[in-house]
């Protein structure tokens, strides 16, 4: 490693003239959506005139979410070796370590380094260890942290406008940050990286193994097929233990039996979170998520999935991105309840399937409820209780005010517990019929997801013509469920 560490700071810069350490999109296998979303900074940082001519506002802040080992990391040091711009990186965790008062400074220290190095990128890994929610959390330290996370704020807020700076970091707990850090001119930029997916997972597995001397035997395919829920690192770590295993039985070429071994080394393994579905969960996941997708292509109002996957998102679990349904359009009576029952989908075709539930539907389940309980007391979209807004904004009540805490009468709210019942209910019978009456259909997605993990739109809709189904053309909207 020639990186160097300077001045105050315990960061380490990466110099782009140092071909030895140059890293580029591609030795990032996969990750297709987040390099497409990340070359627009590769092309303002190689050519930052052009952008700052024409007085485009180019992000500040990239935050990169996703799961330990997704190549989180790796992809910032492949933004700077694509732009060929210095890499100016700390972690975290190193501030926390740091002594009372220090971190201000060091990140201070850092910006100046970055700023006269520029264009260049500077990238805070694991910055939830700094930039947790504040005044809350686990106690010590905590003004320090505090400290560090409000020097970032303001090096990010006093940027220039023409400053050739970007600022990236990585995250595995996007639900535990500061939601200061997220504003707008700060890490208004996300990009999410999730788990590879089997054809991922193959090229992940060619990456790591231009070096290696193989067998003849070796099938990067069937190990592929074999690693669901294995990371990028995981993957690096199984083609190393493979190597490993011939070298110590004094062979010169790996064989596909190392690697095969090698998987459940890999699985067992100290750092290894348990992520991996066994053959019944992937089965029930598959289902379910087909459950969800052959309804929102059926339902008429509800929106059409650009993509499915049984890959667990690279966020941390419970962690759910909606939209707030106020800023994405107008939303119709019809399109809410068809929202519903697509959110159900997943409840009832477990139940279909397996005669029996699992967790996985909760937060399903929490998500219609509270939309159907918004439709009464929101929207006024129950015929019972009629055009009356119960509660306002903030699931606050709108009636006596400072006055008393429960505004309306128990009978009101006996009404809409009712209300929301009965739209839960016809949700759900709506979404059993139609999942019942497509029940080849519901197979056939569930099969190819097995198989592929991932179906995007264009095979999805293959699946929907050969039966029958014509796709819906309003794509522009991803419905996430
Ligand atoms: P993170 O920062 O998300 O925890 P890293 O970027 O540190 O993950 O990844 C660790 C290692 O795993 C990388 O150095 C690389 O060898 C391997 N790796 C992870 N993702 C990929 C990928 N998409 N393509 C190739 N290698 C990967
Ligand atoms: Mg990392
Ligand atoms: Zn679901």
């Amino acid at each position: 490693m020639q990186a160097l560490t300077f001045g105050q700071s315990k960061a380490r810069m990466i110099d782009p003239n140092d071909q030895s350490q140059r890293v580029t999109f591609k030795d990032v296998a996969g990750a297709k959506e987040a390099k497409e979303e990340l070359s627009e900074i590769v092309d303002f940082l190689r050519n930052p005139k052009k952008f700052l001519d024409i007085g485009a506002r180019i992000p500040k802040g990239i935050l990169l979410m996703g799961a330990p080992g997704t190549g989180k990391t790796l992809l910032a040091r492949a933004v700077a070796g694509e732009a060929g711009v210095a890499f100016f990186s700390i972690s975290g965790s190193e501030f926390v370590e740091m002594f009372v008062g220090v971190g201000a400074s060091r990140v201070r220290d850092l910006f100046l380094m970055a700023k006269k190095n520029s264009p260049a990128i500077i990238f805070v890994d694991e910055i939830d260890a700094v930039g947790r929610i504040r005044g809350v959390g686990a106690g010590g330290g905590n003004d320090e942290r505090e400290q560090t996370l409000n020097q970032i704020l303001v090096e990010m807020d006093g940027f220039e406008p023409n400053e050739k700076v970007i600022v990236m970091a990585a995250t595995n707990r996007p639900d535990v940050l500061d939601p200061a850090l997220l504003r707008p001119g700060r890490f208004d930029r996300r990009v999410t990286l999730d788990l590879p997916d089997r054809q991922d997972r193959e090229e992940i597995l060619k990456v790591h193994s231009t070096k290696k001397p193989f067998a003849e035997d070796v099938n990067l395919k069937v190990i592929a097929e074999r690693t669901p829920g294995f990371s990028g690192a995981d993957l690096y770590s199984l083609m190393n233990e493979g190597a490993i295993l011939a070298a110590r039985e004094n062979r010169t070429t790996v064989a596909q039996y190392d690697l095969i071994r090698s998987i459940e080394k890999v699985m067992l393994g100290p750092e290894r979170k348990s992520h991996v579905l066994s053959k019944k969960e992937k089965e029930i996941t598959a289902y379910h998520e087909a459950g969800h997708a052959l309804l929102a292509s059926l339902l008429p109002y509800a929106d059409p999935v650009h993509k499915i996957s049984i890959i667990s998102r690279g966020r941390a679990a419970g962690y759910v991105l909606h939209l707030p349904i106020e800023d994405r359009k107008l939303q119709s009576k019809k399109e809410f309840l068809d929202d519903i029952a697509v959110s159900l989908g997943g409840y009832v075709t477990e139940k279909m399937m397996f005669g029996d539930l699992t967790t996985g539907p909760s937060n399903d389940l929490q998500v219609s409820t509270a939309l159907a309980r918004d439709m009464v007391t929101k929207y006024g979209m129950s015929d019972m209780l009629g055009p009356v807004a119960l509660e306002g904004q903030e699931g606050k009540a709108l009636f006596g005010r400072g006055v008393e805490e429960k505004s309306f009468s128990e009978k009101v709210s006996a009404d809409i517990d009712a209300e929301v019942s009965r739209i839960m209910k016809e949700a759900h019978d709506k979404a059993e019929r139609t999942i019942t009456e497509n029940k080849k259909l519901l197979d056939a997605i569930a099969v190819l997801l097995m198989e592929k993990e991932t179906i995007e739109r264009a095979d999805f809709e293959n699946i929907l013509v050969a039966h029958g189904v014509v796709p819906k053309k309003k794509l522009d909207i991803e419905h996430q469920v």
